[in-house]
């Protein structure tokens, strides 16, 4: 059995943002060189994800404005998480959004369904954070 691990780096230049890296995760793959096996993404940190879904940028912005209704940022004054940070709606977000995702690996390829996209969620950003992949099979 083959095994391959990768840490993606992200940093955006605002707080919340979702990123499609479904082509860096292909270019994991074929570093790989695996082409039978499991690919696993996973964020390395609590206030961001990863995760499956669609790239359609009406659906990005019904994601924003639905977090925030569950988990608003401010005031950061409602969250008992807020004494040292101000990063309580990022945790909360995360949770909701998920931590990782794992594809199925077929023919050299990711084997995904009709439209989907593996995005990155930052929630609390503007600052150097990870992403980590690991791929195995043969
Ligand atoms: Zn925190």
């Amino acid at each position: 059995m083959k095994s391959y691990r990768k840490e993606l780096w992200y940093n955006t230049a605002v707080r919340r943002q979702l990123l499609n890296i479904t082509p860096q995760i292909n270019d994991c793959l074929r570093e790989s060189g695996i082409k039978e096996g499991l690919c696993l993404v996973n964020a390395m940190h609590i206030t961001a994800s990863v995760f499956i879904n669609d790239n359609e940028s009406g659906l990005h912005s019904d994601f924003e404005r639905w977090l925030e209704k569950l988990a608003p940022e401010k005031p950061y004054s409602q969250y008992a998480h807020n004494g040292f940070e101000d990063n309580a709606d990022a945790h909360l977000k995360r949770t909701i959004m998920g931590r990782e995702v794992v594809v199925a690996i077929t023919e050299g390829k990711l084997d995904f369904g009709p439209w989907e996209q593996i995005f990155y969620g930052e929630f609390d950003g503007m600052r150097r954070k990870r992403v980590l992949v690991k791929i195995i099979g043969e």
